[in-house]
């Protein structure tokens, strides 16, 4: 039978290599709803080629004028907003969701399909960094299963299948380093929004290129990786491998380390996780190994690059300190994008927003909603106070 699937962000990158997986196998999979916010051209498109029954963009303006486009408009449904979000997680006729949208906006979409136990597919960061502990009750609760897709979790979600979760001595996530490893910390002053964004392995979103420059990507994933894994953060270790064919790595605890190793190349990781439980053959490219020639290792150099420190600070005091990291960081990320502030000052005014931050244990979803709030209120205080 045919998976049923929903993907929430179908226009973003990820989104749209979920449905390059999906459009290459019609006899799996049949797509029930996407979800694209703004870009109506490219979802007219998927509309088109899927014809899903829903679709929802971002507010109302947006829904008349994706109808006003659209040929048949009986056989498909469009809504907007958060409700929307939430009706295409949850409706009946879906057995997944991929949640490929960005931010904060995945959070309650995310937890409203998980208590409807639809199998999530997760592609999204900030939701497991700033709710981790509470995604993953419920998904414990719900008996639901979060396969994601990042490609270092999805790395150690193939390492650890199986039986010797007891036996993990640690966890190792790889980094590229990013642009900007191979500077000296003085360097790390001038460099431009152009440079940053201009990642040696990937081509990504401007958010995450950004996090992989300050290393803060590797940072939110160790957290997620505590949580979706329920790792202790002392066994969880990051390990600078500028060529980044290996994903992740396990130890365990008789010396064995277990690796995962694929391309460059986010169709891999989203193809497991769309067919998961079962490995499936594909025709994406394959890595030749004995062309790479050789793969190097380096120490996480964290006096230059401290944003993965402050994560493993967020885990230690645990609460509400991820929600502020990832808040603060996300606006710091935009004023250096938008050349108000400087790249050093990115991590600079994350850490300073979190040393000002009285910590709530144990939040609820609306305590984790007003703390995003209040720590983008003053983040954006302290960027303006920074501006150039
Ligand atoms: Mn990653």
């Amino acid at each position: 039978m045919k998976k049923r699937v929903t993907v929430l962000g179908s226009t973003g990158s990820v989104g749209r290599q979920a449905l390059d997986v999906i459009q290459r196998e019609p006899e799996s999979f049949e797509i029930i709803a996407l979800s694209g916010w703004k870009n109506t051209n490219l979802l007219l498109e998927q509309i088109k080629y899927f014809k899903p029954k829903y679709v929802v963009v971002k507010d109302e303006k947006t829904s008349k004028e994706l109808k006003n486009q659209l040929p048949n408009r009986d056989n498909c449904r469009i809504l907007f907003g958060e409700y929307g979000l939430i009706k295409i997680a949850t409706i009946k006729e879906n057995d997944f969701v991929v949640v490929a949208i960005i931010g904060m906006a995945a959070l309650k979409p995310t937890i409203e399909a998980i208590s409807a136990k639809k199998r999530i597919i997760l592609a999204n960061k900030e939701i497991i960094v700033s709710a981790g502990e509470f995604v993953m009750k419920e998904a414990k609760k719900n008996e639901v299963e979060i396969i994601p897709v990042d490609s270092e979790q999805s790395g150690i979600f193939q390492c650890l299948q199986s039986r010797y979760l007891d036996n993990i001595e640690k966890i190792i996530i790889t980094a590229s380093g990013g642009p900007f490893y191979h500077l000296k910390e003085s360097a790390l002053d001038s460099v431009t929004v152009e440079e940053a964004l201009n990642h040696p392995n990937w081509k990504m979103g401007k958010k995450i290129s950004i996090d992989s420059a300050t290393l803060m990507n590797k940072g939110l994933e160790v957290i997620e990786t505590h949580w979706l894994f329920n790792i202790p953060a002392n066994k969880i270790e990051v390990l600078v491998h500028p060529q980044s064919y290996i994903h992740a790595l396990v130890q365990y605890d008789d010396g064995s380390i277990i690796a995962q190793l694929s391309d460059h190349d986010m169709h891999i990781p989203l193809h497991f996780a769309l067919h998961y439980p079962e490995r499936l053959k594909n025709d994406l490219p394959r890595m030749n190994l004995s062309k790479i020639g050789q793969l190097t290792f380096r120490k996480l150099d964290s006096k230059r690059f401290p944003s993965v420190d402050l994560c493993y600070e967020a885990i230690k005091q645990s609460g509400t300190f991820s929600v502020v990291l990832n808040a603060a960081n996300e606006i710091a990320v935009n004023a250096f994008l938008n050349q108000m502030i400087r790249f050093k000052d990115i991590v600079k005014i994350v850490s300073i927003v979190m040393s000002k931050h009285q910590n709530m244990l144990n939040p609820s979803i609306s305590d984790i909603f007003y703390q995003d709030r209040e720590a983008r209120k003053s983040t954006m205080k302290i960027c303006n106070e920074y501006k150039m």
